[in-house]
C-alpha cells in the first residue's frame, strides 16, 4: 500500500436478501458487487452514480456502518472488519459520517450543545464540562454558527443550519476521514452552495480527507479532486476530476455529463444521453452491466465483462472494451461548451459563483 493511501477497499461486496415469488429462492440484491479503490490522504474523493447504483451502500461499508458480504476495507493499513473494543472506538473517532437528511439525523429532543457535546464525552472522557463547552463553541464557530446557538433545538434551525450542526457533530471527535452521503442534496439550491463551500473550507483548514457520495455532478465538480463513477454495484471509471469532466472515457460517464447542463428547449440531446431505467441489482445484465443502455454496445459487450483497468497507464482506469475507439470516433464536447439553460445550468452557475467567492459563509442571526 502506498504511504499516501489512507483507506483502501478490495473486492468489496454487499448483497442483501431479495424478495421472491412463493417456492422460488429470491435472487440476492447485489448492491455493491466487487469494488476496489484507494483513497489518498487529504483528497476529496467523490463517488457518483444514479439512484440504485449502490453508492450509499458503499459509503456505509467504508465507514463500517454495514458489514460486507465479501472483500476487505483497510483504514491506515488495518482491516476494519476485525476491529473491536478500543480499536473499533478509535475507528469511530477517526472516520465520521455526515448523513443526507439533516432533519432526521439529529435527535429533536437534544439541544445543539448536547448533540455536539455527546461525541466529545464519548471520545474524550477526560475533558471537563468547561472544556467541552468551549470546544462546542469552537465547533459552532467553525461551521458558521454562533456559540449562543448551543441552547437551541434542531427545529429552531433551517435545513442548511441543521446540516451545519451535523457537520459540527461529525468534526467533534477530530476525525481524519469524513464520509458525506449526499450531504447537500436535501437542501435548497442556494444553501447547497454555502454548505459545499463550508465543507471545502473545513477540509482545507483541518487537513481532512473526504469521501463524498452524490448524484449531482455540479456538486462533484466543485468539491472533489478525484471521482469514481458507479453503475449497478461496480465502478466503471475513476479519474482526476478535471480530466474526467473534460475527457470522460466510459459511455455511462459521458451520458451523465451529457445530461448537464440541460439543453435549451428545441435543442436535441447529444447521442450519448442516457435512456431507460437502471436495471435491478438483483438481476444485473450479463457481460457489461451497462450494455442494455449503451449507445455504443457491440456483441462482445453482451457476454464479456469489462474489468476496471488503467490500460492507458495514466491513473484513469475505465471498464469498457471499446473506450479508445469511442473516444477517437466520437470526441466528447464538455458540457460547459454547450451553453445550457434550465435548472441544472443555473445550479452550475450558482456553484461557480459560490466557489469564486472568498467571503465567510453567511448565517442568519435568528436561527431561522
Ligand atoms: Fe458500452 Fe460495450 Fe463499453 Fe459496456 S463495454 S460501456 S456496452 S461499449
Amino acid at each position: 500500500m502506498s504511504a499516501d493511501v489512507i483507506m483502501s477497499a478490495r473486492g468489496l461486496k454487499r448483497h442483501f436478501q431479495g424478495s421472491g415469488a412463493l417456492f422460488r429462492k429470491p435472487a440476492p440484491v447485489r448492491a455493491v458487487d466487487g469494488v476496489s479503490l484507494d483513497i489518498r490522504r487529504g483528497e476529496t474523493f467523490a463517488i457518483v452514480g444514479e439512484s440504485g447504483s449502490g453508492k450509499s451502500t458503499l459509503a456505509r461499508l467504508l465507514a463500517r456502518l454495514l458489514e460486507p458480504t465479501a472483500g476487505s476495507v483497510t483504514f491506515e493499513g488495518k482491516e476494519i472488519a476485525n476491529l473491536s473494543g478500543a480499536a473499533l472506538r478509535d475507528l469511530r473517532r477517526d472516520v465520521q459520517f455526515i448523513f443526507q437528511d439533516p432533519f432526521s439525523s439529529l435527535n429533536p429532543r437534544a439541544s445543539v450543545g448536547r448533540l455536539i457535546g455527546e461525541p466529545l464525552e464519548t471520545h474524550f472522557p477526560k475533558m471537563t464540562a468547561a472544556e467541552r463547552r468551549e470546544r462546542v463553541a469552537e465547533l459552532l464557530r467553525q461551521v458558521g454558527l454562533r456559540p449562543e446557538h448551543m441552547g437551541r433545538y434542531p427545529h429552531e434551525f433551517s435545513g442548511g443550519q441543521r446540516q451545519r450542526i451535523g457537520i459540527a457533530r461529525a468534526l467533534a471527535s477530530r476525525p481524519t476521514l469524513v464520509i458525506g452521503d449526499e450531504p447537500v442534496s436535501a437542501l435548497d439550491v442556494s444553501v447547497q452552495a454555502q454548505v459545499v463551500n463550508l465543507l471545502a473550507d473545513l477540509r482545507e483548514a483541518l487537513g481532512l480527507t473526504m469521501i463524498v457520495i452524490a448524484h449531482d455532478l455540479a456538486v462533484i465538480r466543485h468539491m472533489s479532486n478525484r471521482v469514481a463513477v458507479m453503475y449497478l454495484g461496480t465502478l466503471v471509471e475513476v479519474g482526476e476530476t478535471d480530466t474526467l469532466f473534460a475527457e470522460p472515457r466510459h459511455p455511462y460517464t459521458r451520458a451523465l455529463l451529457a445530461a448537464i447542463p440541460e439543453p435549451a428547449p428545441g435543442v436535441s440531446r447529444p447521442a450519448e444521453a442516457i435512456g431507460g431505467e437502471i436495471p435491478s441489482p438483483a438481476a444485473p445484465p450479463p457481460g457489461c452491466r451497462f450494455h442494455t443502455r449503451c449507445t455504443y454496445v457491440q456483441e462482445r459487450c453482451r457476454v464479456d465483462v469489462p474489468e476496471l483497468i488503467d490500460d492507458a497507464g495514466d491513473g484513469h482506469p475505465v471498464a469498457c472494451h471499446f473506450w479508445r475507439e469511442i473516444a477517437a470516433r466520437h470526441p466528447f464536447a464538455p458540457p460547459v461548451e454547450r451553453q445550457g439553460h434550465g435548472p441544472a445550468a443555473e445550479r452550475v452557475a450558482l456553484y461557480r459563483h459560490a466557489v469564486a467567492r472568498a467571503e465567510p459563509i453567511a448565517t442568519t442571526t435568528t436561527g431561522k
